[in-house]
């Protein structure tokens, strides 16, 4: 907006006969914008078509050469999930790359980024596809039914939530550097909110760092933590202690947990009771660990 300086985006379809070069043009362009606002109070910086795309590569992985991101798949923007699932490519083989070559980790650690990350990226495309067939709908009636659920999803949390679930879900890891001992095994963990003593509140991200964390809601043995460090480098966290939050406390009750691993992604690697912390380390130990 000149003057302003404001941006806005517009997303239009191309549909008919439209092609690449009738709708490229300023005149098409500033036609449609008018369709929704005044275009002469617009400057066109940008415009472009794309063909989106659902795609993933077969293999993620050849010797020492990992895609990930844009080259290892492509999906449609309807979930806004494409960027996103890049990044967390990137964490996911950062923190094993890390944990191979610093810490002297298994290589066969490296193999669980494409099975954890593969079926997350092709869930999340058929999510992203299924937002996409309904936004472009060109059938009456199923854009005259789409437009009535929105629209009673506005009043609605129920419908909300409902469209919520039916259309992109947080995926588990199902296979890949996981624990058995508990459902929460390949989770992502929540976020709350913590109170931390000098800082106030903040999110739990900002004390969980890049380290793989043991976090519990009770006192563990005293060697857990010299054991947990020596498997993984990683910290040891006790709700209550080393910060508050009745939030994270509830969540864990809830799941019947006394403690978590959480890995530096923020997945969780297992949880479980304190009686379970024994066998829960030593599976740890025997993925990460070589011989
Ligand atoms: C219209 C649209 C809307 C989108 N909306 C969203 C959204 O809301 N949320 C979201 O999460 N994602 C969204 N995305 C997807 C997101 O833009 C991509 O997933 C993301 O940019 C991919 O990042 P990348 O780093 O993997 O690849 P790229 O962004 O493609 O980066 C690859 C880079 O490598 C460079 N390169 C290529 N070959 C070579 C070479 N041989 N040597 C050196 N450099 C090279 C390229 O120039 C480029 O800079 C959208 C995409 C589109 C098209």
């Amino acid at each position: 907006v000149p003057g302003v300086g404001a941006h806005r985006r517009f997303e239009f379809m191309l549909v008919g006969e439209d092609t690449k070069e009738s709708i490229s043009d300023e005149i098409s362009i500033r036609t449609l914008i008018g369709q929704y606002i005044d275009p002469d109070k617009l400057e066109i910086a940008r415009s472009a078509v794309y063909t989106f795309h659902g795609l993933t590569a077969e293999n993620w992985r050849k010797g020492r050469l990992f895609l990930a991101g844009d080259a290892a798949h492509q999906m449609p923007p309807f979930a806004g999930q494409g960027m996103c699932s890049g990044i967390r490519d990137a964490h996911n083989l950062a923190f094993k790359l890390d944990m191979v070559i610093i810490k002297g980790g298994k290589g066969e650690l490296l193999d669980s980024y494409e099975a954890e990350r593969k079926p997350h990226v092709i869930a999340m495309s058929k999510g992203a596809i299924q937002i996409g067939k309904a936004i472009q709908t060109q059938d009456r009636t199923r854009s005259f039914f789409r437009n009535l659920q929105f629209a009673l999803a506005r009043n609605s949390e129920f419908i909300r939530e409902q469209l919520r679930r039916n259309s992109i879900r947080k995926i588990s890891y199902k296979r890949g550097l996981l624990g058995s001992n508990h459902k929460l095994s390949g989770q992502l963990s929540i976020q709350p909110t913590i109170v931390k003593e000098g800082d106030g509140e903040i999110l739990l991200d900002e004390i969980l760092g890049r380290d793989f964390i043991f976090l519990s809601v009770v006192n563990v043995p005293n060697d857990t933590k010299a054991r947990f460090d020596s498997i993984t480098g990683g910290r040891a966290l006790q709700v209550g202690r080393s910060f508050q939050s009745q939030k994270l406390k509830n969540w864990m009750q809830s799941n019947r947990v006394d403690f978590l691993i959480i890995r530096p992604d923020r997945y969780i690697y297992d949880a479980g009771k304190v009686k379970d912390i024994g066998r829960v380390l030593e599976s740890l130990k025997n993925m990460i660990k070589r011989k």
